[in-house]
């Protein structure tokens, strides 16, 4: 699921010489003004204007450890369903209009046929211009990052991989009815992320669940359906852990440079100190399906979490704070003052 990190690309250098005129350095200035990266208003807009939602990190907290009470979630399982339902519920009851996107796959062991779902949850659904803050749902269905046999065969209850995400998109919820956005808002679970068996050899396939949204996205708007487009998307996964620690991840950098600067600069206006400014491990996640259909999706991710996929993925291993400072610079970077409409 990974590569070797790529080398930075550096910024836009201006040397000036000490023995130029006025009136070149003003002419070379209005040159390079253009080439300046664009984050840098948006990190300067971000200083005036950034204003998260009051988060409860501890509330965030007490969701992540009731779907760890749940059990393991791995797609296809009744206990899986039963989360499905429970976040239904909450999505429904802080004002969401709440639809289902049912597909479904062959279990990469036994051939059975597995029914699957993600879950988007809608806020001002008749706004045509949306974001979608997404996570997958489903858990590992093995801790196989586990050497020892006897520790493989453990519960994997992917408190982080899996329950964080989720727990954070139903504390957004209680803030986004009130939330002063200029865009509609979709949080959406994403079923199938990893109903995959061991490495090397692997079984089973990654990214079902947010495969099955963009196509189905992609689908429509090729039947002139629907009337909205998605103008940014966020994956959060891992966002939980104790000393968390959240670097650019490079396939977002390459495919919504932007947004990544953006999230960052409000990151730093609010002293969000998890939001590291180093260039991450390459992840492949649910961004690069939504990315493939057009919508400019950054993946949240701290994949040097040291319980990954090992049974010690616990919820005391998770922390209110760090799913609050995330839940503060997404809420902030959603009530961005925009210049343009068009923009974004
Ligand atoms: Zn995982």
């Amino acid at each position: 699921m990974s590569s070797p990190p790529r080398k930075r690309v550096s910024g836009v250098k201006l040397w000036i010489g000490l023995a130029v005129t006025p009136v070149v350095v003003v002419a070379t200035f209005l040159l390079v003004l253009p080439l300046i990266p664009s984050w840098r208003n948006a990190e300067a807009s971000a200083l005036m204007a950034a204003s998260p939602a009051p988060i409860d990190g501890a509330r965030a907290y007490g969701y992540l450890k009731q779907l760890c009470d749940l059990g393991p979630r791995p797609a296809g399982t009744e206990v899986n369903n039963r989360q499905r339902q429970l976040v239904s519920d909450h999505f429904v009851k802080y004002g969401a209009t709440v639809k289902e996107q049912p597909f479904r796959t062959r279990h990469p062991l036994t051939g059975k046929r597995v029914d699957m779902a993600n879950l988007v949850g809608s806020w001002h659904p008749e706004k045509l211009q949306r974001v979608v803050l997404s996570a997958h749902y489903d858990t590992r269905p093995e801790p196989d990052e586990e050497v020892d046999p006897v520790r493989h065969k453990m519960p994997f209850l992917g408190a982080n991989d899996g329950a964080s995400g989720v727990a954070l998109l139903m504390e957004l919820a209680h803030h986004l009815n009130d939330l002063k956005c200029p865009w509609g808002v979709d949080l959406v679970l994403f079923d199938g992320e990893e109903l995959v068996y061991g490495n090397n050899p692997r079984q089973g396939e990654y990214f079902l669940g947010s495969k099955e949204f963009a196509r189905r996205y992609a689908d429509q708007l090729e039947r002139g359906r629907p009337r909205f487009r998605y103008v940014a998307g966020f994956v959060l996964d891992m966002v939980g852990g104790t000393n968390l620690a959240l670097a650019q991840e490079p396939n977002s950098l390459k495919l919504a440079p932007d947004l990544v600067r953006e999230v960052w600069g409000v990151a730093r206006q609010l002293g969000a100190k998890s939001f590291r400014f180093t260039e991450g491990r390459e992840v492949l996640d649910d961004h690069l399906p939504l990315n493939n259909v057009g919508i400019p999706t950054i993946d949240i991710i701290d994949f040097d979490y040291p319980y990954w996929h090992k049974a010690d993925d616990l919820p005391e291993n998770c922390s209110a704070q760090s799913l609050a400072e995330v839940g503060r610079v997404l809420s902030a970077w959603l009530t961005l003052p925009r210049k343009t409409k068009s923009k974004r």
